[in-house]
């Protein structure tokens, strides 16, 4: 286990904030974060990961936890599929990878997400029409209040878009430690969604290598890479809307992307709404909006939580007033 005190986290969020943690605790092991629980951690506390999705608008004056809990095994195996039990630390991108390599399918559509494994589950992670809660079998995690350890099956994680039990009423109660993927070994993927087929191209193989090869590209192209430009990937979700109100906006603009919903709803791109409202490419100061993609605001350099969470409001009243759509955050503001 790793204790520091007034630890610098500029290489814990991909923000690229400059900002400190009174205390910042690595543990390696369930047993050592149980440990540490029970001994007492000083308050408040927060649990990361990479960072990836954290906006921190000042110095954390608490504990931050970071899991580098390890190794994956292969719990149980059929013909057709296996659970595969993975430490909550490892990186999301070498899981995908290490999948792939195996022959199992199932994360590929998510290649390439920033981030670890813990938060796959409390983020629901997804992309190209599939999402990590899809897959997600069972979560282990440890209480914050007694140290005490609980299973949560998938039904129990209430996964849904981008959200999860433990982004909702268990929000800071519990570290995951380990996550539970039912992974298939036969062969169904996902195509339909943005312009993956077209990537891949019409009559070449598809195979869960090639729909990672396909993906990888896409977002090279559209996405900043964190370790040259400062973000947290999409700031905001794509807002669901009443039946109504989608067709009182498509009348003004019969162009606007938008999509129903299992409830009857209709979920619309913030990223349209955004680039409607004339914001990509625009900067103010050490803050903007990424040339490629409207929904990622990026830190050129040296700003701060405050000025970016500002921007972000400032981008939310010119939706909202040119579509009286409210836009909700994606990205974790931490005080
Ligand atoms: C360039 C870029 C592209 C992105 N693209 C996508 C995308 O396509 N799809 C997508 O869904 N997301 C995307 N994201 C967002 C981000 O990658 C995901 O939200 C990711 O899951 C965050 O992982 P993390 O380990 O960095 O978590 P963090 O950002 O450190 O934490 C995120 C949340 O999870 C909690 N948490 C983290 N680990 C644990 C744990 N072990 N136990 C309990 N709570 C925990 C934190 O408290 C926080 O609330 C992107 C981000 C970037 C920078």
């Amino acid at each position: 286990m790793k204790k520091y005190s007034t630890y610098p986290m500029q290489q814990h969020n991909t923000f690229g904030l400059n900002v400190k943690a009174a205390q910042f605790i690595e543990f390696e092991t369930e047993e050592e974060l149980c440990d540490v629980i029970k001994a007492g951690l000083s308050s408040p506390v927060l649990v990361i990961g990479a960072g990836s999705n954290l906006l921190f608008l000042n110095d954390y004056k608490g504990t931050v936890l970071h899991s580098a809990i390890m190794g994956v095994t292969v719990v149980e195996e059929t013909d057709g599929h296996l659970l595969l039990r993975v430490g909550s630390g490892m990186q999301w991108d070498s899981l995908v990878e290490y999948t792939i390599q195996n022959g199992w399918q199932g994360l590929e559509n998510l290649s390439a997400i920033p981030g670890e494994v813990g938060a796959s589950a409390v983020q629901n992670v997804g992309a190209y029409g599939v999402e990590a809660g899809d897959l997600i079998e069972q979560v282990e995690a440890v209480s914050l209040s007694d140290g005490g350890k609980r299973r949560f099956t998938h039904d129990e994680c209430r996964f849904s878009y981008r959200n999860s039990i433990f982004k909702a009423e268990k929000k800071n109660k519990y570290v995951v430690t380990y996550v539970t993927y039912r992974l298939r070994k036969i062969p169904e993927y996902r195509l339909d969604y943005g312009n993956l087929r077209s990537v891949i191209g019409d009559g070449n193989e598809v195979s869960a290598a090639t729909i990672r090869k396909a993906v990888q590209e896409i977002r090279q192209a559209k996405l900043p890479d964190p370790a040259v430009i400062g973000s947290a990937g999409s700031f905001f979700m794509n807002p669901i809307v009443s039946d109504e109100h989608a067709k009182k906006l498509l009348q003004t603009y019969p162009q606007m992307p938008h999509y129903a919903t299992a409830d009857g709803r209709t979920k619309l791109s913030a990223a349209w709404l955004i680039d409607q409202c004339g914001w990509k490419n625009r900067q103010h100061g050490p803050v903007g909006v990424y040339k490629h993609q409207p929904l990622v605001i990026v830190n050129h350099g040296g700003a701060t939580g405050q000025e970016i969470l500002d921007y972000s409001m400032q981008i939310c009243h010119s939706v909202e007033e040119k579509f009286g759509v409210t836009l909700s955050r994606e990205v974790n503001v931490i005080e």
